[in-house]
């Protein structure tokens, strides 16, 4: 494996039409190459462009919703042209090395551009683990930018690293102080990002060091909105020492149109269920459960009496709750690992499916009432646009701060408990779910997703604030 990471990655340019579905497509790659896509649209060839590089680092989540935000970008401006820079590898633990090792290659796909191209790279936008090609893109004049996939609330931490490591001496997962953050609710250090719960590993260090890396920054995109976080929005802007202008422009989420045709079976199956009847349980694009933690998932949501839809996922005991770049060792069909009996005794009212999705198709289904989400903000902000309220089971990155953010601030989901081991238990899945779906509580929950349902739609109309937000930076970037 050593030997495969620091043998220069084959590039392959690959020239794709504008579209989900395609860009899915060209995604399904062998992951040792480094891939250059280019979007072009129909006046490629006529105009002088503004040409915007995008970076993006490993993790479905964070390549679907940068390729959001392009499509986003051309929406405003077709005659942007945008190019994807995906530096992949073979499986890698690390993706801040990931993109350390590829920024030679990263580098050259620069040079390249720039040779052969008319219309030279302006614009580098980087995602949460691109800080490391901000000195690239100034190399090559390039005005470097941010696509900070997550929240205001995360990046309020980010940027209060260096003082809040000052404040504490312990571990944060040994404090029983809260952390309090302006503008935002009080964190405890248990629910920190993963990254700052080990002072003395690595990933400490690369979080300590990003407020003098994104320092360097032209700008920063937030997928989140005034109307979510207005008060972390604000204290952002106070933050001393720190004058990168910050613009809140979510929620960018998938919003592919519709097909008829082929309809997924799972949508068809929805379509058979009442209205709002439905907890979908889904834990992103790549978090797993322990086989123990599994089975208590099964129980408790046949306990729970209600309606699911299910995505489940081979279990993984070695890494547990993140399969993001693990091997699957196992060649096992993931139902395999249900509990005897388990489908038959729920078939009618629960469905199974395997691996994967049309995430937002299905929360967008007038079936849903509920989802029992891993708080990936990808999945948040679907479930939001769709006014869908939520049970938080956070796994890891910095999903934990996310619960804490939509449990004791926004209120829009229970959070659940887990006994001494870790495991959330059958009982109290079952007891969420129907609280959920039918209680009274759930119903308080839904009137308050909705309420945010409305003000995200606000935030992207064209007087709302995440649509001017984009409109001032796409205006300066149109005279670049
Ligand atoms: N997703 C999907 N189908 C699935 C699982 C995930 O379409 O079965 C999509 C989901 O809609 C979201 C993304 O994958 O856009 C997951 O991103 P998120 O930030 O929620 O979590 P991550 O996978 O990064 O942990």
């Amino acid at each position: 494996m050593e030997e495969s990471i620091q043998k220069a990655p084959t590039h392959i340019a690959i020239l794709s039409s504008i579209g989900m579905g395609h860009l899915i497509r060209h995604l399904d790659f062998q992951p040792k190459f480094l891939i250059t896509l280019i979007i072009p649209t129909d006046e490629y060839i006529q105009k002088p462009r503004t040409h915007i590089a995008i970076l993006s680092s490993l993790g479905m989540g964070h390549l679907i919703s940068l390729i959001q935000f392009s499509k986003r970008l051309l929406d405003f401006q077709p005659n942007f042209l945008i190019t994807l820079i995906i530096p992949t590898d073979e499986i890698v633990v690390q993706i801040h090395d990931n993109m350390m090792r590829s920024l030679p290659a990263v580098r050259d796909t620069l040079r390249l551009l720039n040779q052969s191209n008319s219309h030279p790279v302006s614009i580098l936008v980087v995602d949460l683990f691109g800080p490391p090609a901000i000195d690239l893109a100034r190399e090559f004049n390039i005005s470097p930018y941010m696509f900070f996939s997550t929240n205001g609330m995360f990046l309020s931490l980010v940027l209060h690293m260096p003082k809040i490591d000052k404040m504490f001496t312990c571990d944060f997962r040994d404090s029983f102080e809260p952390i309090k953050l302006p503008g935002i609710i009080p964190l405890y250090g248990k629910d920190l990002v993963d990254s700052a719960q080990d002072r003395k590993s690595e990933a400490y260090k690369i979080l300590l060091q990003t407020f003098d890396e994104y320092k360097a920054l032209d700008g920063i995109f937030v997928n989140s909105f005034m109307g979510l976080e207005s008060s972390a929005f604000r204290a952002l802007k106070e933050i001393e020492g720190f004058k990168v202008p910050i613009y809140p422009i979510g929620p960018i989420t998938q919003y592919d149109k519709k097909t008829e045709i082929n309809r997924p079976d799972c949508l068809k199956w929805l379509d058979e269920q009442p209205f709002g009847s439905t907890l979908f349980v889904s834990f992103g694009s790549g978090g797993t459960l322990s086989q123990e933690q599994l089975n208590e998932l099964a129980f408790g949501l046949e306990l729970s009496g209600q309606r699911f839809l299910w995505v489940i996922r081979t279990p993984n005991e070695k890494i547990r709750n993140a399969a993001f770049f693990s091997v699957q060792t196992t060649k096992r069909y993931p139902l395999e690992f249900l509990p005897k009996g388990f489908l038959e005794r729920t078939k009618g009212k629960g469905l199974v499916i395997p691996s994967w999705a049309p995430q937002n198709e299905v929360l967008n289904h007038g079936s849903i009432g509920g989802f029992l989400t891993h708080c990936g903000w990808n999945s948040v902000l679907e479930s939001m646009v769709n006014g869908i309220p939520l049970i938080a089971w956070p796994l890891y990155a910095e999903q934990k701060m996310n619960s804490v953010l939509l449990t004791d601030d926004l209120k829009v989901a229970f959070r659940v408990n887990m006994n001494e081991d870790g495991i959330v238990e059958r009982e109290e899945i079952a007891k969420l779910g129907k609280k959920l779906i039918e209680g009274e509580e759930g119903e308080e929950l839904r009137k308050k997703m909705k309420y945010f349902k409305d003000s995200a739609a606000e935030a992207l109309t064209e007087n709302g604030s995440s649509f001017k937000s984009l409109v001032e930076v796409a205006s300066k970037w149109i005279n670049c």
